[in-house]
Formats: structure tokens, C-alpha cells, sequence
């Protein structure tokens, strides 16, 4: 059989060994896989998902293999050494893209920042109208005018030159 991509472990280094699925947890991943694609073997399935263990996160690899046991046309999950949409998702999940995919920079007012608030939606802004007492010109000038509205008619709150 012919292989015309190089395996999708190629050029990858192993990740810290907390983060993979480990033997026990590919043995129940290969055994939900196989619940579902009844025509594929749990040992076969396994023996599959050993070799990239070390490569990819316990996540990652279970989603691929999901994905794939959902492609009807894949009749074997040996498809799982190579690349293809079943992978799709490691573009977005490599930790050196992590900064640029996060949806949102934190809310510019640091009292929401803390509490994982994000600038795009934060509710603490938007909904609950909880602003601290002041509010620095700076921080002002980095919100939506949405929110500056809002804060312009909050009679708690003070915006500092
Ligand atoms: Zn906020």
C-alpha cells in the first residue's frame, strides 16, 4: 500500500508524558471507538493509538479518533497515522498558536481582567454594570463605546484624567 503523506507524527516532538492518554485510557478510548464503529477491532484500534501516544495530547488523539470513526469511508482507523480532517483540529491546538487563537484580549478594566473576563463580551461590563469606583482615562479609552456609554451614566463611577 502506498502512502502518499508522511505519517502525521512526522516532524513532531514528544509532548511531556501528563498529557498523553496512556495504555489504560487507549484501552477505553479503543473501546468506546469500537462501540460505535463496530466493524473496527478494539485490539487493532489500540495498537494504533500506541504509536501516538507520545506525539499528541490525550484529547487531541481521542478527538481524532472520533472524528475518523465518523468517516464512513474510513474502513480501517489505520487513516489515524495520517494527516487528514480528522486532524483538523491540531491547527488550532498547538501550543505555539494558542496566543494568537484566543479569542479575546482580557476586559481593559482590571477588576473583570482578574476574574477571566474577556474584553469581547465581558458581562461585568455589559450586563451586571459592576464597575469599580474609578476608572483610569486609559482604561476608558479601550472600551467599546457600548460600555463607555454605560459608565458615562453610572453614578458610582468616576473616570480619572
Ligand atoms: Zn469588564
Amino acid at each position: 500500500m502506498t502512502q502518499p503523506q508522511p505519517p502525521i507524527t512526522h516532524g513532531r516532538t514528544p509532548i511531556h508524558p501528563n498529557h498523553r492518554l496512556g495504555y489504560e485510557r487507549a484501552e477505553h478510548l479503543a473501546a468506546l471507538t469500537t462501540s460505535i464503529r463496530t466493524d473496527w477491532t478494539e485490539k487493532g484500534t489500540i495498537t494504533l493509538i500506541e504509536p501516538l501516544n507520545a506525539y499528541f495530547t490525550a484529547t487531541d488523539l481521542a478527538a481524532a479518533l472520533l472524528l475518523l470513526a465518523g468517516n464512513p469511508k474510513a474502513e480501517t482507523p489505520k487513516l489515524l497515522h495520517h494527516p487528514g480532517p480528522h486532524w483538523a483540529h491540531l491547527q488550532t491546538h498547538t501550543p505555539t498558536n494558542d496566543t494568537d487563537k484566543r479569542p479575546s484580549p482580557p476586559c481593559p478594566i482590571p477588576e473583570h481582567a482578574q476574574i477571566g473576563k474577556l474584553a469581547v463580551n465581558c458581562p461585568a461590563c455589559r450586563k451586571w454594570q459592576d464597575f469599580p469606583p474609578t476608572i483610569t482615562a486609559d482604561v476608558y479609552q479601550q472600551l467599546t463605546p457600548e460600555v463607555q456609554h454605560a459608565i458615562d451614566r453610572s453614578p458610582t463611577t468616576v473616570v480619572l484624567d
